[in-house]
């Protein structure tokens, strides 16, 4: 295959994508979920860029800023965004927060820098944003946003981050459960969160990620859809756990062993709301929680029944 410069590469990757989706859509505002077929199409172009500009190893966000000329700076700006992507005559500039986003080598500047490369490179934002439609794009990233946009963008991060096959692979060498999902953190420079929500997509075995805030449930992610169509609802009132389990203590702010997190056995009925004690459903799971400093706990949930 002959081989492109990086302007045609992305210019191949636009013409492609606006045949799929017609002339440039403006990015909806209201809040919504992805569409699969859009969630694909993004997943593709993170994969692709990842791998035109850093093929093996760690993802280097800034390498591939600086690859397109997209400049960047480190500022402490308060606490109102982590990340904002400027567009000034033709140049694009990133601001990364250190205040909220960590020191430049962070997960979480990493993933802040990602964020806003998905910005610059899925071509409905980066129109809106050339057009002077969104002036002044500042993200904040926790994947918590409503916001069809930020969700695009979180999605293109966590796929450029950690591509599919490269994760799937170390994933199926390293220990089940938080003990794994640590060390490809580590490996990837990723966030645990982060790395918790693509193992669970990776579907390697049955498992849920939780998230708590320190006073409330935030958002969980099942592993495969046979898997969460079975479970589907999970407990999201911490006041009723057992008083002892792992993300019970997590939530009290007990200091956990060594290792990092909490963990326990613990039964499907205790977890599933759905699933009555003792049923064919209600089989073992291990749980595990690990406290994320000031954004709460991750509670993990897996289980090697079949
Ligand atoms: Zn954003």
């Amino acid at each position: 295959m002959a081989k492109i410069s990086s302007r045609q590469f992305d210019d191949n990757l636009r013409r492609r994508y606006r045949r799929r989706f017609g002339k440039a859509l403006d990015v909806p505002a209201a809040s919504t979920r992805l569409a699969r077929k859009r969630r694909e199409e993004i997943v593709e172009l993170a994969q692709a860029v990842a791998g035109e500009y850093c093929p093996d190893g760690r993802v280097e966000p800034d390498q591939i800023a600086r690859a397109k000329q997209i400049t960047m700076s480190f500022g402490e700006y308060g606490d109102s965004f982590d990340g904002m992507l400027e567009h000034r005559a033709g140049r694009y500039h990133i601001f990364c927060n250190v205040e909220s986003a960590g020191f430049a080598d962070s997960p979480r500047a990493r993933f802040t820098l990602a964020h806003e490369l998905g910005h610059y490179y899925i071509d409905e934002h980066r129109n809106a944003l050339a057009a002077g439609r969104a002036p002044m794009h500042r993200s904040v990233c926790e994947y918590e946003s409503r916001n069809l946009a930020e969700q695009e963008a979180d999605l293109f991060a966590a796929h450029l981050l950690l591509p599919q096959e490269r994760f799937v692979d170390k994933a199926r060498s390293v220990q089940p459960g938080l003990a794994g999902i640590l060390s490809l953190a580590e490996t990837f420079g990723t966030s645990l969160t982060s790395t918790a929500i693509r193992y669970a997509e990776a579907n390697l075995l049955p498992c849920a990620a939780i998230k708590w805030n320190w006073n409330h449930y935030a958002w969980k992610k099942l592993s495969s859809a046979a898997f969460a169509a079975r479970y589907r609802r999970t407990v999201e009132a911490p006041e009723n756990l057992p008083p002892d389990s792992p993300t019970t203590r997590a939530l009290a702010h007990e200091i956990p062993p060594a290792r990092g997190y909490f963990q326990a056995g613990t039964t499907a009925a205790t977890w599933f709301p759905r699933v009555q004690e003792g049923e064919f459903r209600d089989i073992i799971f291990l749980e595990q929680a690990i406290p994320l400093g000031r954004w709460g706990v991750l509670t993990f949930l897996y289980t090697q029944e079949k």
